[in-house]
């Protein structure tokens, strides 16, 4: 079967478009034929060893297509059905081999494409709004790189749980995509100082709780936005990591809270996996959630593919369609 691998890390070049055997599959697990593959800004903090990983690596974390074998122990899942995953190594291939644990079905309402769209950043906005800081009626809350894949969906399930919304995107055009996903204000953080932006729309009181999925560029400013007691939820490293932080400031700025969260943890029972992505499904039927699938790519250009959302090209979702 065609896949992508990483035999060591680099830049997008060192991605090759290969044959390689499809996955042999044990008792308890379901061969699943890819029809749409997510690409996550995880894949590239992967595929340039900022997470290690172990090489030869078929890179991709999430997809979404039809049961096309199961072990002899599988009961929840026949030839054909529909499904979807996010969590386990190899979707970047024609075929990936899924724990039947690790997997869901995907409703009829919902599509491969957008299942492979949810799967990962969807629950991670489940996992953000709903257990890391539950975003209640009234609260502020600031997103970053709001136009991006969690981005959009982030701000549409913050609106809907009653916030007020502030997003900082690059672009006019970004801006505009992130204030129809339904963002009250926006920030062009590369142009205006969003910290004093946001001490402005909120009359100096600061937001609740920032989503930082940027990292080291807006890190320190993201907790001068915060009121007393608000959430500095660090959850990416698109600008690079952050490397330093003094524990002591959360005291002097206010008794805040500082977490940095992962989907894995959040997802790491069959249950929680299960509740989850139900919900996200959930919010897609009662179209309070939608996903912007604009940037589609094939197997074959994958480099493209990682150099336009490393490149901050992208908006909402992109995907390598088989
Ligand atoms: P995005 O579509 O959001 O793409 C990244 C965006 O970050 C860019 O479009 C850009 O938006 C912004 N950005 C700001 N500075 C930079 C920079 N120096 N280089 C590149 N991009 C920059 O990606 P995803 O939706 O896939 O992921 C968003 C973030 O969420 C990532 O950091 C990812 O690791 C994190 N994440 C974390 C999870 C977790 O559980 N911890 C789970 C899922 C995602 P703009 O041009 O508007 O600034």
């Amino acid at each position: 079967m065609k896949a992508i691998r990483i035999k060591e890390f680099g830049g997008p070049e060192a991605m090759s478009y290969e044959d390689i055997d499809a996955p042999s599959y044990e008792a308890s697990d379901v061969l699943v034929k890819m029809e749409a593959s997510g690409v996550n800004y995880i894949d590239t903090y992967q595929r340039t060893g900022l997470y290690p990983v172990e090489l030869p690596y078929t890179l991709g974390l999430e997809g979404a297509g039809i049961v096309e074998q199961v072990g002899e122990q599988v009961t929840q899942f026949s030839i054909g059905d529909r499904v979807a995953f996010c969590g386990i190594p190899g979707s970047y291939a024609e075929y990936a081999k899924i724990p039947e644990d690790r997997l869901v079905p995907l409703p009829d309402e919902v599509t491969a494409k957008e299942g492979a769209a949810l799967m990962l950043q969807g629950m991670t906005v489940h996992y953000l709004t709903q257990s890391t800081y539950p975003l209640k009626q009234g609260d502020r809350c600031l997103i970053h790189a709001a136009a991006g894949g969690v981005g959009l969906l982030l701000i549409q399930i913050a609106k809907l749980m009653g916030a007020y919304v502030i997003g900082t995107v690059s672009t006019e055009e970004k801006a505009a995509l992130a204030k129809e996903a339904g963002a009250d204000d926006i920030i062009l953080y590369t142009q205006a100082d969003f910290e004093k932006e946001v001490a402005q729309l909120t009359d100096g009181k600061g937001v609740n709780v920032v989503y930082d999925s940027v990292g080291k560029t807006t890190f320190e400013q993201s907790i001068n936005c915060l009121s007393p007691l608000g959430y500095m939820v660090l959850f990416g490293n698109a600008s690079g990591p952050v490397t330093e932080f003094n524990p002591a400031d959360l005291a002097q700025k206010g008794s805040l809270f500082l977490t940095r969260p992962s989907l894995f943890h959040y997802i790491a029972d069959q249950e929680s996996l299960r509740k989850r992505s139900q919900q996200v499904f959930q919010w897609v039927k009662e179209k309070n959630l939608k996903v912007r699938l604009e940037h589609l790519f094939s197997l074959a250009d994958v480099q493209e593919a990682h150099r336009s959302l490393e490149g901050r090209k992208t908006t909402g979702k992109v995907l390598l369609i088989h």
